[in-house]
């Protein structure tokens, strides 16, 4: 069973001003370094907290990429988390999984025309290879068994159950459409079946 390694308070944000914890676990399934960033003892709660599983995305998150919407979206976890409280477990699975040398492997391609998902498959990897089974260990080690999670992506709700979280409602992120993600977007939503809503 996982267990939580250390618990430092810091402050988040574009103006470091949200206070919020870091955790680090132990005996996880892989030994990829996931985090938790806690806001609000949201752990401690009695009710379910809002919880939100984001993948690694350094062009996206770093960067601020025009190709995606990651970084978008991180920041309106962090938001959203600064009122009402909540969980981010940040997955260290860069590319969907593939990781970031073969992202931008399948960026090449998608320059030639490729769709997000097309490209990860002519590279030989399947759509997606994320598991979520490290972030139930996460949530379990933090006594945590029910959740409200923030996601458009219908396999993150089917994965997250089938590892025994009880998901007691589904809250969908907004749109974040930019020059440059559109494609990237659409294919998400026919594709990859996300329920996202365009303005
Ligand atoms: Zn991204």
């Amino acid at each position: 069973m996982a267990k939580v390694r250390a618990r430092v308070a810091f402050k988040v944000g574009k103006a470091s001003h949200i206070p919020a914890e870091i955790l680090s676990f132990e005996g996880l399934a892989t030994d990829k370094e996931h985090v938790a960033v806690i806001f609000k003892q949201a752990d401690s709660e009695k009710a379910a907290p809002l919880v939100r599983m984001h993948s690694e995305c350094l062009t996206g998150d770093v960067f601020h990429s025009s190709r995606c919407d990651c970084g978008e979206q991180l920041d309106e976890t962090i938001e959203r988390m600064s009122e009402s409280g909540g969980i981010l477990l940040y997955l260290r699975q860069e590319g969907r999984g593939i990781g970031l040398y073969n992202k931008l492997d399948a960026y090449r391609l998608q320059s030639q025309g490729m769709n997000t998902y097309e490209a990860n498959n002519h590279l030989g990897f399947d759509d997606d290879l994320r598991d979520f089974k490290e972030a139930a260990q996460m949530l379990r080690a933090l006594n945590v068994e029910k959740i409200k999670l923030i996601t458009n992506n219908p396999r993150k709700i089917n994965d997250l159950q089938s590892h025994g979280i009880e998901i007691e409602e589904v809250v969908g992120t907004r749109a974040h459409v930019k020059e440059g993600n559109e494609s990237y977007l659409q294919a998400k939503v026919s594709h990859g079946k996300h329920k996202l809503q365009f303005d």
